[in-house]
Order: structure tokens, then sequence, then C-alpha cells
């Protein structure tokens, strides 16, 4: 079965780097920018997605979360502050994610059932995580990346397709990111960095390669207007920015997407892989 699912993360354009999660209130908010062309766009493809959103986010632009809500998309956690988990103990991940959905809740009168990492952030390290996610009534995990990454990733994890996660005596569905290898290296080529980076003739090969492709954009994916700060990760945030709207279109004329809702009632969890870690 094809399935290729549309995500965006919703954190500002300075939401990155040292995975400290500071709030950098210098900064001036930029998630308006493109916000409303990106949904006018989804209503116009009639494309549903699903949204991850910081609990710090729905506290300070609730406007925001409710007009992503009203559209009719789907609302996930993103964690309250972009503090990587790789950066939590057990205690402090519960609170952050405790404030994070409570914030997220109360905005759109809905439970949250999804949850992704910032930055992909849960490894062999803190798989305790998953025990914390499921405490708060989370069933859908997208948090996975199943490679080597400059921080984390879960190379022992090798499934990039759906899968149930078994920790604990505990049971969470996933939903990883899909990696495909680029000069022996596996990367994610539907999202972030690597779609800014590659033309876009790669990437919709390496889309039609695979049966399951989990996207995740960001606004800043797309602004070509913010404020570039260079740093050591100059390249890899901005590179390739100024065309990435256009790829963007392109692959939505070119796939059909759905949501995780929608994507997880397709899903035979009877049949997928059960992956003890
Ligand atoms: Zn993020």
């Amino acid at each position: 079965m094809i399935m290729n699912i549309l995500t965006f993360d919703i954190e500002e354009w300075y939401t990155y780097g040292t995975g400290s999660g500071t709030i950098d209130i210098k900064s001036s908010s930029r998630l308006e920018g493109y916000l409303d062309q990106l949904l006018n766009l989804l209503e116009h493809k009639k494309y549903l997605a699903t949204f991850f959103v910081l609990g710090a986010i729905a506290r300070s632009h609730p406007h925001i979360l409710k007009k992503i809500a009203n559209a009719g998309h789907q609302i996930g956690c993103h964690s309250d502050i972009h503090q990587w988990l790789t950066n939590f103990n057990r205690a402090d991940f519960f609170k952050d994610t405790n404030k994070a959905i409570f914030s997220i809740e109360e905005i759109i009168g809905k439970k949250v059932v999804c949850y992704r990492a910032p930055a992909f952030s849960i490894t062999e390290k803190n798989k305790w995580a998953f025990e914390v996610l499921h405490q708060f009534g989370i069933e859908y995990d997208c948090s996975i990346f199943p490679a080597d990454r400059d921080f984390g990733g879960f190379p022992d994890i090798l499934q990039d397709a759906p899968c149930i996660i078994e920790y604990n005596g505990i049971r969470i569905k996933e939903l990883p990111i899909g990696v495909s290898k680029v000069l022996g290296k596996r990367i994610a080529y539907s999202g972030g960095g690597y779609f800014r980076l590659l033309p876009y003739f790669k990437i919709k090969k390496m889309i039609l390669a695979r049966d399951y492709n989990m996207t995740y954009f960001h606004l800043r994916d797309f602004d070509i207007e913010q404020s570039r700060k260079l740093n050591l990760r100059y390249f890899k945030n901005y590179y390739g920015i100024n065309g990435s709207w256009n790829k963007f279109l392109k692959l939505l004329n070119d796939f059909e997407f759905v949501n995780i809702e929608a994507a997880t009632k397709r899903i035979e969890w009877d049949n997928v892989p059960v992956v003890k870690i």
C-alpha cells in the first residue's frame, strides 16, 4: 500500500542549533509569514496534514494553533520548548511533556495522540521516553530516525516503515522517518535540510522507490526573508531555501498525501513488525 504522509513541525525559525530549547526573546516571530499561504494551498489541494506544535507556541500564539486546527488538520505535540530529549533526564522530560500536552489540549479541546521529539532525539540512551509518552496517552510516535545522526538517531531500529515499539511492557505505534542511501550515508530525504539541498528529480525518485514516505517540513524551510544567522549550521539551515517552495508545490502536485490520522487507519497494525528495544 502506498502511503505518503504530510507533516509539519511548527517552531520558530531560530529553534534549532544547540537543543537547549532556549526561547530567544530578542528574535521576532516569523510564524505567520508562510502559514496562511501553506494553509490555503492545503485547502486548495484538499489535503489534511499533521502539525506537530510546541507547547510554548500554543501559549504564545494560540490563534495560530486554532487556525490550523479549525482548518481540519491534526495537531500533534513537538515537546514544550524544543529541548532535545538527549538533554533531559526522565523527570524533566515528564514535566516538559506534561506542560506541552496540557497547553495544546487546552487550545484545541481535543486529546493529543501523536508526538514527535525535537530533532528526532529519542535514542538508545533515552528510550524511557516511550514509557513517559505512553503515560500521557500518546498512541503514535514519529520520533525515530532509523540511522546515525550528528546527535542521536536510532540506528538499531532498522525499520523505516510503520512498526510497533515494545519497551518495558508498553507498546507504541511508530511511524518513523524514511531514510534513503546517498553516497553511502542514510539520510532523510523527505523534509528539512535535505529536501532543500537535493534536486527535485532526486527526491521524486526516492519517494517513488518506496511505499511509505513520512515528510517533515518547517515554515522556515520556505521562508526566504528570514534573517540568516551565520553559524556552523549555516549551510544545512539555509541552502536551497529559495527554491524550496516551488519544490514543495511540485511535490504536492506529483503525489497524494494524507495525515497521520488517516494513515493510521489504513495501516494493518496486526501485520507490522514488533520491535523490542
Ligand atoms: Zn523541531
